[in-house]
């Protein structure tokens, strides 16, 4: 047994949450007091299990971290902590959801391992889901389905769950379901009857408080297998969640749960179909827009000139497009879409006019922003109380460049 310059306490017994201890050490740490403890029940973060909270004295503490050399853990604080003699206390609700988190990935790790042969490569405990790489190229629905099934049989089989440190040569006789990574004193988590593995992580007592083990993905990282999953309350508050989003949608649908697959489908090939024929409509109206326009357009020398500010629900590409395939028709097309003013050239293929060149004069007075070629130009003004002015003097300098 090696003696670490803090005592572990949280090795003997994963539950307490408050406990007294002696300041070693008083340092800074990232603009941050910080204390070194003769004991300590906080985990430090590692091995994949993020470092717990709480508070010492009465002061939060705001991560925990194992120094590599010596085996001295430093609290960082919020605040100075002056005393020698401290009362710690662990965020008992963070601590235990790790708890369960980290049980749980033993179980699916393990229930991987037996079934599959699967190796858990990576283990990673997020703030939302847990994740374990699997050294798999792939894994099938119906194999991920078994693993979590076994798991979840594991946990209400209730099956005790122990940790101590090895023995010399007693990792030879433990089917140890993975190496060691670390060197000195090795601590083994085992579940009885079913996985022995290196670990210095905190775990429940009993598989039965991991509670229920609930996949919720599957991605490929690589040359491996990330599955996520949700552990005890986690997959509890998930479930509640998604019950809720469910619930709505079919509101929304008025139809019950089991429906709404079916009715989302629908509801898609139907829109499909609407948008295919507003389309169509659409393209229609521009059309018969285009011909009005053209017709009650102002002759301007051998050309005709369209100045129009568009309507609601009409499509300035569309309609620029349909006006340009009059030879002889020269246009400008303005908008407003919120607080900004924006402005389409365009021109038939008869009109010897440079439609970019009228845009970048009409852009520089009225401090607007554009581009394109002769025959089409666009431009975007951040003040939409222009357009009117913008339009008007752009259709005196298409009128003037008209003058023979
Ligand atoms: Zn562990």
């Amino acid at each position: 047994m090696t003696t670490y310059l803090t005592r572990r306490l949280y090795y003997d017994d994963p539950y307490l949450r408050r406990f007294n201890a002696r300041v070693l050490q008083w340092e800074e740490v990232e603009d941050h007091p910080a204390v070194v403890l003769d004991q300590t029940a906080f985990y430090p973060g590692g091995g994949g299990q993020p470092p717990d909270l709480g508070t010492i004295n009465g002061v939060p503490v705001l991560d925990v971290r194992l120094r590599e050399h010596g085996g001295g853990i430093l609290h960082l604080l919020q605040g100075q902590v002056k005393s020698r003699d401290i009362v710690g206390t662990v965020d008992w609700d963070r601590r235990f959801d790790h708890m369960q988190q980290h049980t749980g990935q033993h179980i699916l790790s393990a229930a991987f391992w037996a079934l599959f042969r699967a190796e858990t490569v990576g283990f990673h405990m997020g703030s939302e889901a847990t994740t374990i790489d699997l050294n798999q190229k792939e894994l099938s629905e119906e194999k991920v389905d078994r693993a979590e099934r076994l798991a979840n049989h594991i946990v209400t089989e209730d099956r005790k769950v122990t940790a101590h440190f090895l023995k010399p040569g007693e990792e030879d006789l433990l089917p140890l379901r993975k190496q060691p990574t670390v060197t000195g004193p090795i601590r083994v988590v085992e579940i009885e009857g079913f996985d022995v593995t290196p670990c210095g992580g905190t775990h429940v007592g009993r598989t039965g408080e991991v509670g229920i083990i609930k996949v919720v993905g599957v991605e490929r990282r690589s040359d491996a297998m990330r599955v996520s999953f949700l552990c005890g309350w986690r997959a509890f508050d998930e479930y509640s969640h998604l019950q809720g989003i469910v619930s709505s949608v079919a509101r929304y649908l008025t139809t019950g749960p089991d429906d709404i697959p079916g009715m989302v489908q629908k509801l898609k090939t139907d829109l499909q179909v609407t948008q295919k024929i507003l389309r169509r409509t659409k393209g229609q109206w521009m059309k018969e827009l285009g011909i009005r326009l053209t017709e009650n357009a102002k002759p301007l020398g051998p050309w005709h000139l369209v100045v129009y500010r568009l309507e609601e629900g009409i499509d300035p590409g569309v309609l620029s497009r349909v006006l340009a395939e009059h030879d002889d028709v020269v246009a400008v097309l303005g908008w407003a879409t919120g607080d900004k003013a924006q402005m389409i050239l365009t021109r038939g293929s008869n009109v010897k006019l440079d439609m970019s060149d009228v845009l970048r004069r009409v852009a520089k007075k009225f401090v607007g922003r554009g581009g394109g070629g002769p025959e089409r130009a666009q431009g975007g003004f951040s003040d939409a109380s222009i357009l009117d002015d913008a339009m008007e003097y752009a259709r005196d300098l298409i009128s003037r460049d008209s003058m023979p």
